[in-house]
């Protein structure tokens, strides 16, 4: 008996993939999707049956919205009966901050979800999108006596599958765009595709798919300098409806020790305002407490973010606090891998 063929929801958000000059202006905006589809006639040629859907106003992900998410999250939710895997075609510019929201809205996923798109458009002769597009469905197609390879959102740019949540933008130049700092890639496509299977994420299939819609945005994040000033701090940790900050420290976790520094976020904490260390450094995990610029933070009760991107820390903030977790346990929860996020 022949053996039915993996069906595979391409959903199509915008960016550059998608793009065309338009004529007056000569600046890239986002095009009707039909129109692209005729443009890579090897869809045809695939071993799996595509659908597609596209959001009514293809975005540059620049303008990518909470919303937008949750537009993602329920089309996937919609047919996640109907379909094997599913590709979603989005701007690189925020794929990583995407890829690593979506990881989090869905709970208990068993199937893959991979994020992709281009540097150049589709219609473009030396454009990276044919290889990113095709690769991506194949990847969302593979299967292993017939349950998927993959069960977790991934994103596939330039020949490598990163785990989603663990991504973050390299280059506005390269094909190769993403990079992967602090987790192995997924799979490599080269002659061959070579998955790395001891590192895939293992979920729970018995579960049934969870999908979280509610995200909440009082959060920001916020990338020291050194010659920070206290009236900056202040300003910020004052914003109203502040939930939760990011704090993008220096090396292994550390920030100056300054009297008015560590009071304004001590403050901050007191007032419920979760305050999360993240290095911005591009590698390596945060440690609190080696040494003394970073002892402090650690006693006030700072979390720390240990090696997660600050893509995956924003949208895991936006996550937990619109779960409402509670302040009791908030710190450990963030401080526990949801979806192999971070060690
Ligand atoms: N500005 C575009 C976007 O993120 C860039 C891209 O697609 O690569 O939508």
């Amino acid at each position: 008996m022949q053996q039915s063929k993996p069906k595979i929801l391409l959903i199509y958000t915008g960016g550059t993939i998608g793009m065309m000059k338009d004529y007056e202006t000569g600046a890239l905006k986002a095009f009707d999707f039909k129109k692209l589809l005729k443009r890579i006639p090897e869809l045809h040629l695939l071993d799996c049956e595509i659908d597609t859907v596209s959001f009514e106003k293809p975005i540059d992900s620049s303008n990518i919205k909470i919303k937008n998410w949750q537009n993602i999250a329920l089309i996937i939710q919609n047919n996640y009966n109907s379909f094997d895997g599913f590709v979603v075609l989005h701007g690189s510019d925020t794929m990583s901050y995407s890829a690593s929201a979506l990881s989090f809205m869905l709970e208990n996923l068993s199937k893959p979800v991979v994020f992709t798109g281009s540097q150049l458009p589709i219609g473009d002769l030396r454009t990276d999108a044919k290889e990113n597009l095709i690769t991506a469905i194949q990847i969302a197609s593979l299967q292993d006596k017939g349950t998927s390879v993959f069960n977790e959102v991934c994103l596939y740019f330039e020949y490598k599958l990163y785990r989603g949540n663990r991504t973050t933008k390299i280059s506005a130049e390269h094909f190769n765009a993403f990079t992967s700092p602090n987790f192995t890639e997924l799979a490599e496509s080269g002659v061959h595709l070579k998955v790395n299977n001891e590192v895939l994420f293992q979920s729970n299939s018995k579960k049934l798919l969870k999908v979280n819609l509610e995200l909440n945005d009082n959060v920001l994040i916020l990338k020291l300098f050194p010659g920070i000033k206290k009236e900056m701090l202040v300003a910020l940790l004052s914003t109203p409806g502040l939930k939760g900050i990011i704090l993008e420290t220096y090396g292994s976790g550390n920030a100056p020790n300054e009297d008015w520094f560590i009071f304004e976020l001590k403050n901050a904490i007191k007032k419920n305002i979760h305050v999360i260390n993240v290095t911005q450094c591009s590698g390596g995990s945060v440690n609190m407490g080696q040494y003394e610029t970073s002892q402090q933070l650690k006693k006030i009760g700072v979390i720390s973010g240990k090696d997660i991107t600050s893509e995956a820390a924003i949208t895991k903030l936006m996550y937990l606090l619109g779960q409402n977790v509670s302040a009791k346990v908030f710190k450990t929860i963030f401080e526990t891998p949801l979806r192999g996020e971070m060690i």
